[in-house]
């Protein structure tokens, strides 16, 4: 590389750095071009390779962006719905959820300007990229400051709503990704119409599992809240139990229908049976949890040191204000350190930047600071990073105590 490249280079130090792929550096640099992170290392050897880089002394810590693998934008304008207090099951809380879309008049451009404000919130708190999952087409999101990836999400349990949902998804522009709500409002042909669709076209696959122990009821037994429920709502019985059910339990169903591989991501994962984990650990799939979510809607925790046992990297997802007030990923990392004491901090901070970018196929860009990479990043401070002593501390205090009045991109 000639002298002259590397003096248009610019070098950002800060007394500690972390690449997530390897391990933080203290006093470290990262060097950037005008797109890509050029190198990474410890300021003493960074400076001899780059005398004449000018240099960004920035208090605090580097960092890669945040990934929210899974969010509702089009639900933003919403606020929260039906408060744990006055909601006794997950059946109660979709039906809240559902009569407040069903019941307000809100315009396109309302919800378009709720979910530019999310958007904007999010990008402020560090997240540089994004899965939305949306049953509306609110608007474009190319000039956004964070990297958008949509969803068009299709439901159909009745042989009727499946027909017309294969319909019209043969008619959406195939640039156009689709995906599937959940296994218990989703048919089997239906999900096996749209991951077919989403394979032949390179797209992701995303899908709600076990996010309730009613959902798992539903499939493995016929019971819980979903069977009334799905009655009242499509005016006839639910399929289920799903027939043949052995120990794979739903896992295996979605196996056997081709939907478990590696460009699928499957969310919350709340209810997983150790057999469900080995089959999506084995296959390459990705999980998402929302912790936040999870909580608000008092489903439980889900098993993660089972899912890390098995070798899988969880994505951390927000999901939307209607299930969580606070969107926020940091928030999100504290409540899972608080809920898993035992699993460190550095594979939670992992989650929320290198499992998210996996799990979306955007690792070559996004989560970790590596050459290569993109030159958009963090830098965080607080005076609680300050007096930290060593890369543990600092990961733990980032973890439990970050917070998106601390971020500045670069
Ligand atoms: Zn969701």
């Amino acid at each position: 590389m000639s002298d002259s490249r590397k003096s248009s280079f610019q070098i950002y130090r800060a007394p500690w750095v972390i690449p997530v792929a390897s391990r933080v550096l203290s006093d470290g640099a990262v060097v950037v071009d005008s797109q890509n992170i050029v190198a990474v290392g410890v300021y003493s050897e960074i400076a001899n390779e780059f005398p004449d880089s000018p240099v960004i002394v920035c208090p605090g810590v580097l960092l890669p962006a945040l990934v929210n693998a899974h969010i509702h934008l089009e639900l933003s304008i919403y606020g929260e719905v039906c408060p744990p207090e006055n909601c006794y099951s997950m059946c109660s809380w979709i039906r809240a959820l559902l009569r407040v879309r069903e019941c307000s008049d809100l315009t396109m451009t309302g919800i378009l300007k709720a979910a530019q404000r999310m958007v904007q919130k999010q990008y402020e708190s560090g997240v540089g990229l994004m899965l939305d999952i949306g049953n509306t087409i609110i608007g474009n999101f190319d000039s956004s400051p964070v990297e958008i990836h949509f969803l068009y999400e299709m439901l159909g349990s009745t042989q009727v709503a499946t027909e017309r949902a294969i319909k019209f998804m043969a008619e959406l522009p195939v640039v156009q990704s689709v995906t599937a709500h959940a296994p218990y409002s989703t048919s089997p042909k239906l999900l096996e119409a749209i991951k077919n669709r989403c394979s032949q076209n390179g797209q992701l696959f995303s899908l709600h599992l076990a996010e309730s122990i009613d959902e798992v009821l539903l499939l493995t037994r016929g019971e819980g809240c979903f069977p009334e429920f799905l009655r009242d709502r499509t005016g006839s019985n639910s399929n289920f139990p799903i027939p043949g059910i052995d120990s794979t339990a739903v896992v295996g169903y979605l196996k056997n229908l081709g939907l478990v591989n590696a460009q699928s991501i499957f969310v919350h994962c709340v209810h997983l049976n150790d057999k469900e984990i080995e089959i999506i650990a084995e296959s390459g799939s990705h999980v998402c949890l929302c912790p936040g979510s999870n909580r608000f809607l008092s489903v439980g925790k889900v098993r993660l040191q089972a899912m890390l046992d098995q070798g899988l990297l969880p994505a951390l997802g927000t999901d939307s204000i209607t299930s969580n007030p606070e969107v926020d990923l940091w928030q999100e990392m504290a409540l899972l350190k608080k809920e898993h004491p035992r699993v460190s901090s550095e594979v939670i901070f992992s989650m929320a930047t290198m499992g998210g970018a996996r799990s979306m196929g955007r690792e070559e860009v996004y989560g970790s600071l590596e050459v290569g990479k993109t030159a958009r990043f963090l830098h965080v401070q607080d005076e609680a990073y300050d007096t930290v002593h060593s890369p543990e501390e600092l990961l733990d205090c980032l973890v439990r105590k970050g917070h998106p009045d601390s971020v500045k991109w670069l």
